[in-house]
């Protein structure tokens, strides 16, 4: 862990610390050096924002050195999604400031897509006239924008600010920032474009990530590169009788015939699953056909041991070819024992939502906004595709998915 970590870790405790128990956090290093008027502005300025219909959060810090700004980038906008996973609102908003008498800030309205920087506000926000705010001004004004891009209001104009004590226009930036004066204008130029460009290729990043969120699950093709279709015909050939009458092999015949009605249930309820709109039952009969393969082999075995041979599918992906573990997945206050891919697993531990997937809403309107299957309330969602119980046991109990009450599969033997 480098110094740069570490000192990053120590303020993000410190933010999340005064964030649990209001919408302000001031660092204790610089409040000594803040002005009652900056200190009332900010405090009002936030408190005002809270009452508008969205979480706030805003965090005053220390300057950040320059070269520390891609750390900073990634710091902010991961600690701005953190904050808007912790509220469930649709929305949150959360700034940062460096409070100087040139405000660096950053300024992000959060939703589900991640991070976004709203399009008039600059990290180095200037007034109409040209002069960097001071963090009294420049707070309330991101939080004004911030509110606006939110509601989709127009965005507010540049605050009235000309400081007749400052010769230099970017006198205060420079020396806020450090950089040695000689050029100031090229040198302010080229800093905030910088800025500007590696926050919003950072921030670009992020929302690229979670495209997959926005958009119904169309892919890996699954119909051609897995057979599926000759495969529905093998598996509803008649399942093997054993040649003995142990109890064990008896059992797995008769999850073999569950497993069958469950793919008659799903082709009988959606003759077009191989193209249908909702991927779930594409990836549903990859399941089932894989279960069906192994259940075929393990009948006819001298000695079956299911444990060890049964397929198990990826709770986030069913479709994921990697093989999975059982995982402790805390969710929103809860914890899930799930079944997760390596590829997930990977993303969990980097801090990131695995690709999920996504489905109509509502199972009987294909048109309907995506969402994760596991967010429905079907036979999918509530076995998890295994992680909590068998598909095909979940199928039989509460029908298939968009199919409505009467294509029950019959009792479960
Ligand atoms: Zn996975």
């Amino acid at each position: 862990m480098t110094t740069t970590d570490r000192l990053l870790g120590q303020l993000r405790d410190r933010i999340r610390g005064a964030w649990d128990t209001g919408p302000l956090f001031v660092d204790p290093i610089i409040e000594p050096g803040l002005t009652d008027r900056q200190r009332s502005a900010v405090e009002t300025a936030t408190g005002e924002a809270a009452t508008l219909g969205f979480p706030v959060f805003v965090a005053l810090v220390p300057p950040i050195g320059y070269r520390y700004q891609d750390e900073w980038d990634a710091f902010t906008a991961d600690l701005a999604y953190e904050m808007f996973d912790q509220t469930g609102a649709d929305t949150t908003l959360v700034l940062f400031s460096e409070a100087e008498s040139a405000a660096r800030s950053k300024g992000y309205v959060v939703d589900e897509n991640g991070p976004a920087v709203p399009p008039n506000s600059d990290q180095l926000q200037v007034s109409s006239t040209g002069d960097f705010l001071p963090v009294e001004l420049a707070v309330p004004f991101h939080l004004t924008t911030l509110v606006a891009a939110a509601k989709g209001d127009p965005l507010p104009p540049l605050p009235d600010f000309d400081p007749v004590d400052v010769g230099d226009d970017n006198g205060d930036y420079i020396e806020a920032t450090g950089v040695d004066r000689g050029d100031p204008d090229g040198i302010v130029f080229a800093a905030t474009s910088l800025a500007a460009l590696g926050l919003t290729a950072w921030v670009l990043t992020r929302r690229t990530r979670y495209r997959w969120k926005a958009t119904l699950t169309t892919a890996p093709e699954l119909v051609r590169s897995h057979r599926l279709v000759p495969e529905v015909t093998r598996a509803l050939e008649p399942f093997p009788e054993p040649r003995s009458a142990d109890d064990s092999r008896w059992e797995i015949r008769d999850r073999g015939l569950r497993v069958q009605r469950a793919i008659e249930a799903i082709t009988a309820a959606h003759p077009d699953w191989a193209k249908s709109p909702d991927h779930s039952h594409r990836q549903a009969i990859l399941a089932l056909v894989r279960t069906d393969r192994a259940l075929r082999a393990l009948v006819s075995r001298d000695r079956p041991s299911s444990a060890e041979a049964l397929p198990a599918f990826c709770y986030f992906f069913p479709a994921h070819e990697k093989p999975v573990e059982s995982i402790a997945w805390k969710q929103s206050g809860t914890v899930l024992t799930i079944d997760a891919c390596r590829t997930c697993i990977a993303d969990l531990d980097a801090g990131h939502d695995p690709v999920c997937l996504m489905v109509p809403k509502n199972p009987d309107a294909p048109s309907s906004s995506p969402v994760p299957y596991f967010r429905r309330d079907d036979a999918y969602a509530l076995s998890g595709f295994g992680s909590f119980t068998a598909l095909e046991d979940a199928i039989a109990d509460l029908g298939v998915p968009g199919a409505g009450a009467t294509m029950r599969t019959g009792d479960r033997r």
